[in-house]
C-alpha cells in the first residue's frame, strides 16, 4: 500500500489550491474527487464566468464574511485576495475587475479558472484521482490512519500522514458537494453548526406568476424584518416562478433566511425609481401626462411592459382609466415602494452557498488544524464560513486551503527533524 504525506478529500477550489501548494512544498499529495472531473462547482460559478475574488481592502473584505470574520483573518492575511489575483496572473490567467470590485477571468470563462487550477496542481506534483469516493475515516489513538474509499465497485484503504477535508458544503449537490465532509467531521468528533441555504432565491407569498422571468436593473430593494428596515441594496433583480432572485436578492437573502428561520415577518420593498426622489418623480410624471391620457399609457412610459398589470393590481389603479390626481399619487407611491411578503426560501439545490458547517471553535484559525485530531485539517465551505456574493466565497476556499497546506508542510517538516 502506498503511503502519502497528505490526502485531500475533494477537488474543488479548496482541494486544488491545497494540493498544489503542498506539492510545491515537496509533499507527496493525493487529491481524491468523487465526480468524474475536478472543480465542477467552479466551472458553473459566476453564471459560467467565475467571480474569482474581490479587490476590497482587508477589513472591508472581512465584513462580507460570516458568521465570524475574525476566524478568517489569519488565512486572508496569509493568502489575500490580492495574492489570489497575482497567483492566477502568474499562471497565465489574466483577470479583469468589474463593478463591485469583482474579479473575473479576462476570457469570461469559469472553465479556464478550473483548468488553470487543475493543471497547476498536477504540474506541482499532486496526484489527482477522480470517480473515487471517500466513504469514511479510520481513526486510531486520536489520529486518522487511513481512509476507506470506493472507486467503481471496488473498495480500498489509503494511508497518509495528514488529511485535509475540502468537501465543500451541501448546496448545488449535483456538483458533488453533498455534505459528506460533515459526516467525516462528526466521525472525528467535531460538531456541525446548523446548516442553512445561503445566497438563495426567496419565495413571495401569493406570488403573481405574470412576473415570472422579469428582470429589472437599477432598482433598489429593502429588507424589512418585523416592520424594521434592516438592509437595502441597489442593482438587479429577477422574478422566478415562486418568487424573487437575482444578485440583489441573493445579497439580502442571508439576513432574510435568518429572520424567516426565527419565525419573523419578512418583507422586501422594491423601489423601481431609486434615482428619483418623490418630488423628482412627481415632476417627471407631470411632464409625461402632457402626451398621454390613460394610466396604462403613462405607466408604459415608466415601466417594462411585463410589470404593468401586476403593478396596477398592487397599486390598485385601473389601467384603462383616464389619468386622475388620486391615481397619480398611488402610482408615485407604488413606484417608490412595492411590498412583497416573503413566505420562505428555496432549498440547498438552488443555494449558492451553505451557511453553517464544522464548528470554528474546534479549528485553529492560524493553521486550519483540528483541535481534536492531531493530523486532520479543514478548508473551504465545509467550515462554518460563508460570505456575500462578489467573489468572497471562493476566496474563503483559497485562503483557508493555502494556510492548511502550508501548515501541514510545516508540521511535517518539523516532525521529520532529528531530535536534538
Ligand atoms: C451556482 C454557483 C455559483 C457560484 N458562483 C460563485 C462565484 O462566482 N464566486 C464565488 O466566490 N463563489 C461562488 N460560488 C460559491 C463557491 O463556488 C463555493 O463557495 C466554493 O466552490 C467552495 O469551494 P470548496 O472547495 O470548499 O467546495 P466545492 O467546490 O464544493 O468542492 C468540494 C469537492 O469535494 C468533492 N467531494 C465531496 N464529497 C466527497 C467524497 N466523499 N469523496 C471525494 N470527493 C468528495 C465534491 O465532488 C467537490 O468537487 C458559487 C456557487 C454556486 C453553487
Amino acid at each position: 500500500m502506498q503511503t502519502y504525506d497528505l490526502i485531500i478529500i475533494g477537488a474543488g477550489a479548496a482541494g486544488l489550491l491545497g494540493a498544489g501548494t503542498a506539492a510545491e512544498k515537496g509533499l507527496k499529495v493525493l487529491l481524491i474527487e468523487k465526480m468524474e472531473k475536478p472543480a465542477r462547482k467552479i466551472r458553473i460559478s459566476g453564471k459560467g464566468r467565475c467571480n474569482i475574488t474581490n479587490t476590497k481592502q482587508h477589513e472591508d473584505f472581512l465584513s462580507h464574511t460570516y458568521p465570524d470574520s475574525r476566524f478568517l483573518n489569519p488565512a486572508l492575511r496569509n493568502f489575500s485576495n490580492f495574492k489570489t489575483i497575482e497567483f492566477f496572473n502568474s499562471l497565465g490567467l489574466k483577470t479583469v475587475t468589474e463593478r463591485g470590485e469583482r474579479v473575473f477571468p479576462e476570457s469570461g470563462k469559469a472553465w479556464d479558472v478550473a483548468e488553470c487550477l487543475v493543471k497547476w496542481a498536477k504540474k506541482s506534483g499532486a496526484e489527482i484521482i477522480c470517480n473515487t469516493k471517500v466513504k469514511s475515516l479510520n481513526i486510531e489513538n486520536n489520529r486518522i490512519s487511513s481512509l476507506n474509499v470506493y472507486f467503481g465497485n471496488n473498495e480500498d484503504i489509503i494511508e497518509a500522514k495528514y488529511f485535509l477535508i475540502a468537501t465543500g458544503g451541501i448546496s448545488y449537490p449535483l456538483t458533488g458537494s453533498t455534505g459528506d465532509g460533515y459526516n467525516f467531521a462528526k466521525q472525528a468528533g467535531h460538531s456541525i453548526t446548523g446548516l442553512q441555504p445561503s445566497l438563495v432565491p426567496l419565495k413571495i407569498k401569493n406570488h403573481n406568476i405574470r412576473l415570472n422571468k422579469l428582470q429589472l436593473k437599477n432598482v433598489s430593494l429593502s429588507l424589512y424584518v418585523d416592520g424594521n428596515c434592516i438592509d437595502d441594496e441597489f442593482g438587479e433583480i429577477e422574478f422566478n416562478s415562486t418568487g424573487i432572485t437575482g444578485a440583489l436578492t441573493l445579497r439580502l437573502s442571508r439576513k432574510a433566511v435568518n429572520a424567516l428561520t426565527a419565525k419573523k415577518h419578512v418583507e422586501l420593498k422594491l423601489d423601481l425609481k431609486p434615482a428619483l426622489s418623490y418630488e423628482q418623480l412627481k415632476n417627471r410624471m407631470a411632464r409625461e401626462i402632457q402626451t398621454v391620457k390613460t394610466n396604462y399609457a403613462l405607466l408604459r412610459k415608466l415601466l417594462p411592459q411585463q410589470i404593468i398589470a401586476p403593478f396596477a393590481e398592487k397599486a390598485n389603479i385601473k389601467l384603462q382609466n383616464q389619468i386622475a390626481g388620486a391615481d397619480m399619487e398611488k402610482i408615485i407611491k407604488s413606484l417608490k415602494n412595492i411590498a412583497f411578503e416573503i413566505s420562505g426560501f428555496n432549498g440547498f439545490d438552488e443555494a449558492i452557498a451553505t451557511a453553517g458547517g464544522v464548528s470554528l471553535k474546534e479549528i485553529d484559525s492560524k493553521t486550519m488544524k483540528s483541535k481534536l485530531i492531531s493530523n486532520l485539517y479543514f478548508a473551504g465551505e465545509v467550515l462554518n464560513l460563508d460570505a456575500d456574493t462578489g467573489g468572497y466565497n471562493l476566496q474563503i476556499a483559497f485562503s483557508t486551503a493555502r494556510l492548511a497546506a502550508q501548515s501541514i508542510a510545516a508540521q511535517l517538516n518539523s516532525s521529520s527533524l532529528p531530535a536534538l
